[in-house]
């Protein structure tokens, strides 16, 4: 069916519905994009991020022993895991499935499916680097770690990760240092993945903003209350400012919000929020030239520009946006200890930014059409890669759309896996 004239309204701003917007646009379609109230609280998820694009991310977060160390870490009100226990029978749901998911058959089933859309992502974020110039560092990303054991566990996932045909070359320490000579790095060994990348998300979502607007998409600040149905059809989304915006099809691509807007549509779709902080400093004169992991923290660490990020945590924690200065303060104390070139002051006074990752209790996004409504694409629930994973979600989302066939099976995304 031919784009031209074809109304699409995508609800939610952050990197999957921009990146959706501008792939649809790029094809002729007239966008709308549904943002939200730039007052309310409800907050994108996608400014504040690590900015990492992650290729050696293969495994979903749904995987063996990823509950037995999170019950482990507990206990601990700096370490970067938490589960905030409340009496909540979503909760308790999304926890059941988690733990179902949370084995190897699961790991093997989904980790060529996450490799394929990673390496295409990665494509299309050079792709989109150039075209919209905004940089896009390609020097690869360290894993680094300071006990035996963690780097045992990494050097696992590196073999493994060959096996796929992914590269990851196991480092001793001065192997890390010839690769940033510019970092002071205190770490036993690590991973080098050459195939990831870092960059600016306030840039990347700057420069797909102004795409969308030169291809003739347009920005709403409303925020969506319920989408409106008939039959197979969504004939509508009704706004908080009483109006009802109305379009050929519609994308839901709202993050930890998704949920609420399908509940009533007959689809269930559990999501938690898996909350995250990061800290960015203003200009330094002195920073690494690749990010990194922290194993032992699970901190992330960036250099943007002039500035480096240190992000991390993952508390699932539901809707809740408060934040713990413990785990603020965990997360600074982890990457003194792997950079101790910088003091934990240098970090005290910088404001936390909080974001909440849409987390799926099987760790894989949403992304298809739901199987009762014709015209509405749901991409959502893309956890710890939705930067990563942006661009071709964005493009996947087009060809759902357009009715082209996926460039990819996606029947282990179907929004309607759980109900
Ligand atoms: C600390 C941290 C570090 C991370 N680092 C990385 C990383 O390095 N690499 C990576 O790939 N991922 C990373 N992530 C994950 C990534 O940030 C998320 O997966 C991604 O931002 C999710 O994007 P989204 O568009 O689905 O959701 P969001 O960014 O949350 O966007 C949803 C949008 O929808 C809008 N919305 C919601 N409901 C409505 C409504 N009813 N009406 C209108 N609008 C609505 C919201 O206002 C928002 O703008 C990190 C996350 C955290 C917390």
């Amino acid at each position: 069916m031919s784009s031209k004239n074809r109304e699409v309204l995508v609800i939610g701003g952050g990197v999957i519905g921009l990146c959706s917007a501008y792939y649809l646009s790029q094809a002729g379609y007239c966008v709308r994009v549904l943002e939200g109230d730039s007052t309310s609280p409800m907050t994108s998820c996608s400014d504040g991020n690590a900015g990492m694009v992650v290729p050696s991310h293969f495994i979903p977060l749904a995987a063996p022993g990823v509950i037995s160390q999170g019950l482990k870490w507990m206990l601990n009100p700096k370490s970067p895991f938490f589960l905030r226990p409340r009496l909540d029978l979503d909760l308790a749901r999304w926890i059941w499935l988690f733990a179902r998911h949370s084995n190897r058959h699961h790991v093997e089933d989904s980790k060529i499916l996450l490799r394929d859309l990673s390496l295409e992502s990665r494509r299309l974020h050079v792709e989109l680097s150039e075209s919209e110039n905004y940089p896009l560092v390609q020097k690869g990303l360290l894993m680094l770690c300071q006990s035996e054991e963690g780097l045992e566990e990494e050097i696992e996932v590196a073999q493994r990760a060959h096996e796929i045909g992914l590269e990851a070359e196991v480092c001793h320490p001065q192997r890390l240092k010839d690769l940033d000579p510019q970092a002071h790095i205190s770490a036993l060994g690590g991973i080098w993945w050459p195939q990831d990348c870092h960059l600016s998300p306030e840039n990347f979502l700057r420069a797909l903003r102004q795409a969308v607007i030169r291809n003739g998409g347009e920005f709403i600040q409303n925020q969506a209350l319920a989408l409106e149905s008939n039959h197979r059809q969504i004939t509508g989304v009704k706004t908080d400012q009483g109006r009802t915006e109305k379009a050929d099809s519609y994308v839901l691509a709202g993050g930890i919000q998704s949920t609420g807007l399908t509940r009533h549509l007959g689809l269930k779709m559990p999501m938690q929020g898996g909350k995250g902080y990061s800290l960015t400093t203003g200009s330094l004169t002195h920073q690494p030239l690749l990010c990194s992991l922290l194993k032992e923290g699970r901190v992330a660490v960036t250099p943007m520009g002039s500035s480096l990020r240190i992000a991390g945590t993952m508390e699932i924690c539901g809707k809740n946006q408060s934040i713990s200065r413990a785990r603020v303060l965990g997360i600074i104390e982890s990457f003194c200890k792997f950079y101790p070139e910088y003091s934990p002051e240098e970090f005290l006074n910088l404001s936390p930014w909080v974001g909440l990752r849409p987390c799926s209790p099987d760790g894989l996004p949403y992304l298809g059409k739901p199987s009762k409504h014709d015209n509405l694409v749901i991409a959502s629930g893309h956890a710890m890669m939705g930067l990563s994973l942006a661009p071709i979600s964005g493009y996947l989302v087009k060809q759902l759309i357009s009715g082209e066939t996926p460039c990819f099976d996606l029947s282990p995304l179907h929004p309607n896996r759980f109900g």
